[in-house]
């Protein structure tokens, strides 16, 4: 089900808290001299649609929020970005409308990595307003991490940016896209961890040319091998989210003779 394609009746008849209701979150800005803006929420929406497919009667897909928070992609320009504290405002907002209409299981699914901090700020505001709701969030590159390892032949077995797991993914979504002439290896990567502590560095400080790891090893094959094992590792999860206990107590989810 897409909620901005059902009437407003057919929403209120739902059994509300059984639905989930999933929040694609994602971002429009600069992805290397080789991929378009829209990376993330080409690649966001894409495995959205894919998991309402699905669950056509228990997932209720919303519009996927573009405006992503990026001010550490500015400098590069070819950049939209909200500030931190309008997106966690923008996540809210969503979160209470659903709320207070009653949905009880909702899914963030984010797919920008500037999007993670204030995604966990929201998530932990609406939990104290609503204890009673299931609020998860989370990239799907978490949720998938171990297949995206098994596929991903760089050093690097994760998500960068504009890398060699994202440059697949939209080879395979979206190849006329691709900039097939400018991609390559994005060469050293500047840490943003000294000695186990965070430090704040923009993507100029950090990258070449606005990429990170091996694109050049990208192909539009990995990508659908990646596409379909990260659908069927957040099925997975789906299906435990609509299952999960509901509550406000411990006592609500310790599993019977547990406690
Ligand atoms: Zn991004």
């Amino acid at each position: 089900m897409k909620f901005h394609e059902l009437t407003a009746p057919r929403i209120r008849a739902l059994e509300k808290p059984s639905v989930l209701v999933l929040v694609p979150i994602a971002a429009v800005e600069q992805h290397g001299p080789h991929l378009p803006t829209g990376t993330d929420t080409i690649i966001c929406t894409a495995i959205a649609e894919r998991i309402e497919q699905r669950f056509p009667h228990r997932v209720l897909l919303v519009p996927t929020v573009w405006l992503g928070a990026s001010a550490h992609h500015l400098r590069f320009g070819a950049t939209l970005s909200a500030e931190l504290e309008s997106f966690i405002h923008t996540l809210k907002d969503i979160g209470r409308s659903l709320l207070d209409q009653g949905f009880r299981r909702l899914l963030f699914l984010n797919g920008h990595g500037g999007n993670v901090d204030p995604l966990h700020v929201a998530l932990r505001v609406l939990n104290a307003e609503c204890p009673e709701a299931l609020l998860a969030g989370g990239s799907y590159w978490s949720v998938a991490a171990k297949v995206i390892a098994s596929l991903l032949e760089g050093e690097h077995k994760d998500v960068g940016h504009a890398c060699e797991l994202e440059t697949s993914l939209i080879m395979h979504l979206r190849p006329e896209l691709v900039d097939g002439e400018r991609v390559r290896d994005a060469g050293y990567l500047v840490p943003n961890v000294i000695d186990g502590l965070f430090v704040a560095r923009d993507m100029r400080q950090r990258t070449r040319e606005g990429a990170t790891g091996r694109p050049d090893l990208a192909s539009a094959e990995k990508g659908r091998r990646l596409f379909d094992g990260i659908v069927e590792a957040l099925a997975a999860t789906v299906e435990r989210l609509l299952t999960e206990p509901l509550g406000t107590e411990y006592s609500d989810f310790v599993p019977a003779g547990s406690e």
